[in-house]
């Protein structure tokens, strides 16, 4: 099936959808983006992520380029023309086209706006996520505002591939002081002997999860006791159980950090609970 691009107020061919070689994105990565889950032809908390786009997007001082409700058009409009029924969308809001100049141009000039859906087979993910993924752990090397979700992703892609490279699915970055911040495109979790789950608090060093927040309400539905703090490396394995939180893969059982296994190798219980249940915690879109 063709796949149909959202650009700029047009859905185009996908070999015809582009930007101008001078969009401010291209050249400075000044731009934002979401991804959402699409599941059985819905978006999973779409509310959620609109309202972290808007929070990128002031943090940037990127005007808005239309209202949240034309946007959340847009991307239903998307996953409808591409007939997704299990996948992925991405919607990326950049500051602009204009000449390469750093200071911002004129807050006047159009922003671009790109929504791409694409299907993904959900047993693939789920094979995966009965055997759990290795992560490999890197030293943070990011910038002071991982709280913006912004298309700078260089340190995360070199990390990536570094984990690639070593057989491991995703990567840990790790601050200054040997406490994991989050993953390079998911927050980080561990699961401790008495049961109880653990993830950093939300600050400038990491990205505030959509997943992790719907996650969070999840555990207090669920009455399982939950802790927001920083956790070295050395805890991480030595936990009873670790996963990953994020949109494209919702909740991910983690078996190894570094070549260390994690428990018993397999996915543990308090995280099969969670990624079973977690559809159940989240807002679908009804459209
Ligand atoms: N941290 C980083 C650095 C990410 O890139 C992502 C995925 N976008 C997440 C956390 C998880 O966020 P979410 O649950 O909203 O997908």
């Amino acid at each position: 099936m063709s796949r149909i691009v959202y650009v700029n107020g047009r859905y185009l061919p996908y070999a015809q959808a582009c930007v101008h070689v001078e969009d401010r994105g291209f050249q400075f990565a000044d731009g934002v983006y979401e991804v959402c889950e699409v599941r059985e032809g819905a978006l999973v908390d779409e509310g959620p992520h609109l309202a972290r786009l808007g929070r990128s997007l002031a943090e940037l001082a990127i005007p808005e380029p239309m209202s949240m409700a034309a946007l959340a058009h847009i991307m239903r409009e998307t996953v409808r023309r591409n007939r997704v029924r299990n996948g992925l969308l991405y919607l990326q809001v950049t500051r602009g086209t204009a000449p390469r100049d750093f200071p911002f141009p004129s807050p006047e000039i159009e922003r671009t706006v790109v929504c791409i859906a694409w299907p993904r087979a959900p047993d693939l993910l789920e094979a995966q996520a009965v055997r759990g993924i290795a992560v490999k752990s890197l030293p943070d090397i990011r910038w002071r505002r991982c709280n913006i979700k912004t298309v700078m992703l260089l340190p995360a892609c070199l990390a990536k591939e570094a984990a690639r490279n070593d057989g491991a699915h995703e990567a840990w970055f790790v601050d200054g002081n040997g406490f994991v911040t989050e993953g390079a495109s998911s927050n980080a979790w561990i699961v401790l002997d008495g049961g109880a789950v653990i993830t950093r608090q939300i600050g400038p060093d990491i990205l505030s999860g959509v997943t992790r927040a719907t996650l969070i309400e999840g555990l207090a539905k669920e009455g399982i006791s939950f802790m927001e703090r920083p956790f070295r490396l050395t805890e991480a394995q030595s936990a009873r159980e670790a996963f990953i939180t994020s949109a494209s893969n919702t909740v991910m059982p983690v078996v190894r950090i570094d070549g260390v296994t994690i428990g018993d190798g397999k996915p543990g219980p308090i995280t099969r609970t969670l990624r079973s249940k977690f559809h159940q915690f989240a807002a679908i879109s009804v459209s």
